[in-house]
């Protein structure tokens, strides 16, 4: 099985290789097979996206947004038009299964472009009276050139989620996606390109650390858009910061997903399955503590554990397969480690726990989906983000207990409350300190609503108008009608 792209990098409109960069090994997590080798960007590299996309972005942001949008429009027709070749080459990348990235992946980068090339063009500033005949008003400006760096987990999906709005504003992009997934947004350059963007505006660039960093730091980027783990975000957002840069950070999160005792109990296991397990728990706003009123508690893990047990682990490419591998053999051992942990610091291990045998795929880095209950909040598994398909279950009482409970995190990314009191549920979703909220289900993210986090789980939004405002720059007129007052 081999997905060895044209090239590793692309740049100003065409594929680029310069083998003096770091390999780097892509592989098939289900299997561990070798399936591409690109290699990390050299200065030189960043230096060609960078002044590619610097040339290129004034004309772009002198078009018509509508003529912006035309083309974006075009390249989500694409996206579309091309679901199945693009899943399956996600799929290789990720490990994850291919019924989730039919529908997850450049699906949503699909209906993340097609939003934007629509609601740029009524996007607009405002008109301000100021009395006297005088009046001011205000451009949304573009930044200039702009920075994405993604996450392994959805690698097309934040690479169109990053771009889009990005470009819709007038900005130039530069994309540098995770070291772990580096094909898909090769194919999604190709992609704009065939749909008419103009050379330079959409830029891949591959690498580690040390290309994002150089990527941020570069003089000419105006903005750096994150989506990744907590301790990176600091790193990349004081970077940004000591250089006044804008920045976005999606960062990870230990959601709290509440059940209470009047919730439907098929809907709420569907919940917190789904805010498990999809990805094999690879999703930031993952409901990870999942709290469940005692009344309901007994019933609630009765489907929970039956349900789980008959997760069809298998070959990702497999239309069966309803979970796949990690990302990594290392992503594998934190998991597995942290299941560990669960067990020696008291919790009840209800469902997996361990490593599946699969036949063919002993090579895989598969962690059985994983129940523990019993959870308290003082636990490792109950602090810490996972990022695999583990989910803890802790037991309250009252809804200001639980309220207190969900909040008593440093992360602040996502929240979720199954129950059919509707006063309840905006009551309790109200008093939650979360940027990304769910009543009655759980992880559903279209691009109408904007996403991210509170606190440590980041700062701005992606999707919806919020994302165009964190990629423009206000500029304030004001306009005199009479004659200048001066006391000169
Ligand atoms: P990571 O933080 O290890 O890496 C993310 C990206 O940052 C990678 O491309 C990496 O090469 C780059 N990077 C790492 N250090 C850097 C530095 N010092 N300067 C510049 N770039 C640097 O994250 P990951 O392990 O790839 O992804 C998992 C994490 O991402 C989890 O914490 C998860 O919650 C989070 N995540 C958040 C969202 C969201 O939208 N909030 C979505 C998906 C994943």
């Amino acid at each position: 099985m081999k997905a060895q792209p044209k090239a590793s990098h692309f740049i100003a409109g065409r594929f680029v290789e310069d083998d003096a960069g770091e390999p780097i090994d892509v592989i098939y997590p289900a299997t561990g097979e070798l399936i591409a080798r690109v290699h990390a960007a050299t200065p030189a590299i960043v230096a060609q996206a960078v002044e590619a996309a610097r040339d290129a972005q004034p004309g772009w942001a002198r078009l018509k947004p509508v003529e912006r949008g035309r083309i974006l429009r075009k390249a989500s027709d694409l996206l579309r038009a091309r679901n199945e070749e693009l899943s399956r080459l996600e799929t290789l990348d990720t490990g994850k299964p291919i019924q989730e990235t039919r529908v997850a992946d450049a699906a949503s980068a699909a209906d993340c472009l097609e939003y934007f090339a629509g609601a740029v063009a009524a996007f607009n500033g405002e008109h301000v009276e100021l009395g006297g005949g005088s009046f001011g008003y205000t451009r949304r400006e573009a930044l200039g050139v702009c920075v994405g760096i993604g996450a392994w987990n959805y690698p097309i999906q934040v690479a169109g989620w990053k771009s889009a709005p990005a470009l819709a504003m007038g900005n130039a992009f530069i994309f540098k996606p995770s070291e772990n997934t580096p094909l898909s947004a090769l194919a999604l350059a190709e992609i704009y390109a065939e749909a008419g963007l103009p050379a330079g505006l959409f830029n891949v660039v591959q690498g580690t650390r040390e290309a994002g960093a150089a990527l941020v730091s570069h003089p000419d980027v105006a903005k750096v858009s994150l989506t990744g783990s907590v301790p990176t975000g600091r790193k990349v957002m004081g970077l940004a910061g000591s250089l006044m840069k804008h920045a976005t950070m999606e960062l990870g999160g230990k959601s709290p997903l509440i059940v209470f005792d009047d919730a439907d109990v098929e809907d709420a296991v569907s919940g917190a399955m789904l805010g498990n397990f999809y990805s094999a728990g690879q999703v930031c706003s993952n409901g990870t503590r999942v709290f469940i009123q005692k009344g309901i508690r007994d019933r609630f893990l009765d489907r929970l554990v039956e349900r789980t047990k008959k997760i069809r682990l298998g070959d990702p490419l497999d239309d069966d397969a309803q979970m796949g591998p990690l990302i990594s053999r290392a992503q594998h051992d934190t998991v597995l480690g942290y299941i560990e942990t669960g067990r020696k610091e008291g919790a009840t291990l209800l469902a997996g726990g361990g490593v599946p045998r699969l036949q063919g795929l002993e090579s895989g880095f598969f962690v059985e989906p994983t129940v523990f209950s019993d959870v308290t909040d003082a636990m490792t598994i109950a602090r810490e983000e996972i990022f695999g398909p583990v989910m803890s279950v802790l037991s309250f009482d009252g809804e200001d207990e639980v309220v207190a409970r969900a909040n008593d995190t440093e992360f602040g990314l996502s929240a979720g409350v199954f129950t059919k009191d509707i006063a309840r549920a905006h009551r309790v979703i109200g008093a939650i300190k979360a940027g990304t909220c769910w009543i009655n289900t759980y992880n559903l993210t279209p691009v109408e609503l904007p996403f991210g986090g509170f606190k440590a789980s980041g700062i701005g939004r992606e999707n919806a108008l919020d994302a165009l405002r964190h990629y423009s720059q206000v500029k304030s007129v004001y306009v005199e009608t009479g004659s200048v007052q001066s006391p000169y």
